[in-house]
């Protein structure tokens, strides 16, 4: 079994700078998110990447502090919440397993009669924001939060113009919603779920408080920021194997052929991986593959997992 590579036999920051240069030739390849008008102004040719290490040390390169739309990656935070919240509550309302299709797929929601696939799907998220709304009035700050605590501070917050950009189009997601509710899988109405979601998506943050904010996920749970336990680590079994299956989309499968780590992704352009015991690492880049994952950032995971052997392949 070949060893991950310990941090002092290369320069990390020499990597991620090397990354930086060898990701530039694919811009041009993916496309932004049009979907959410917004999202739709932000610059294509945007790249940071992130890592965050054990020893408390972050080490970043290119666009690595300019705040982005965090979109999906928040719905990693959300459910360390409501398994923090609720303990294994949660999933007597949603599924453990990939869906094979889109993350705003309806058909498969009907005919499963509104038990979402997973936590990650929209209707799975849309089901946790539901859960969390019992615990708090406003959830997208209580994520807001969350991540600002994980972290240490961000330099991110609620965007405001690209929550209200979202609810003014997210005619699926009510869709969603509402067939969930018909099911009696969420309890609140379902336009004040959506609009509570599409808060808590529109938080901002760069890949560096990223990085930070997923890193007690390395540490088994533990934060180095509180200097106490954020969620027990049988919680964070559960949600490093839950990324590892279904947080890229319909091309988890693919992304863990290439890369080895589990990781969230958002249609701003974020995925935040995580190398348990090791260390995390987040990439931002706008354009999107068809599955709706950054394209470059996804060059760059793979780049950086070869490099490091920081994988579980
Ligand atoms: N707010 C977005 C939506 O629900 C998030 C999608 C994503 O990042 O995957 O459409």
């Amino acid at each position: 079994m070949r060893e991950p590579r310990p941090l002092t036999s290369y320069r990390l920051a020499d990597l991620l700078a090397d990354i930086v240069d060898h990701v530039r030739p694919a811009f041009g390849k993916g496309k932004v998110a049009g979907y959410i008008p917004e999202l739709a102004k932000v610059n294509p040719r945007k790249f940071g990447i992130a890592v965050a290490t054990l020893d408390g040390a972050d080490v970043a390169a290119g666009d690595a502090d300019e705040p982005f739309s965090l979109q999906s990656v928040t719905k990693l935070f959300a459910l360390q919440l409501a398994l923090n919240r609720g303990g294994d509550d949660i999933w007597t309302r949603v599924g453990k397993e990939p869906s094979g299709t889109a993350f705003n797929h309806l058909a498969i929601l009907e005919a499963e009669q509104g038990t979402p696939r997973n936590p990650f799907v929209n209707a799975g998220a849309l089901t946790v924001t539901d859960y969390l709304m019992g615990r708090s009035g406003d959830v997208a700050k209580l994520v807001l939060e969350y991540i600002r605590a994980s972290a240490g501070g961000i330099s991110g917050d609620i965007d405001e113009a690209v929550a209200a950009s979202e609810i003014a189009t997210a005619h699926q997601n009510r869709a969603i919603a509402h067939i969930l509710k018909v099911h009696g899988t969420i309890d609140h109405a379902p336009d004040a779920v959506v609009n509570a979601y599409c808060r808590q998506c529109a938080i901002t943050a760069s890949v560096r408080d990223l990085a930070r904010a997923a890193l007690p996920l390395a540490m088994d749970g533990f934060s180095l920021h509180s200097g106490e336990s954020i969620l027990a680590q049988r919680m964070v079994r559960r949600v490093n194997a839950v990324m590892m299956t279904c947080g890229m989309y319909d091309s988890t499968g693919s992304f863990a052929y290439r890369v080895g780590l589990p990781a969230k992704s958002g249609v701003g352009g974020g995925i935040v991986a995580v190398a348990p015991g090791l260390g995390s690492i987040a990439v931002w880049s706008p354009e999107l593959d068809r599955a709706g994952n950054s394209l470059v950032g996804t060059i760059a995971l793979e780049l950086f997992a070869q490099n490091t052997h920081w994988s579980v392949l």
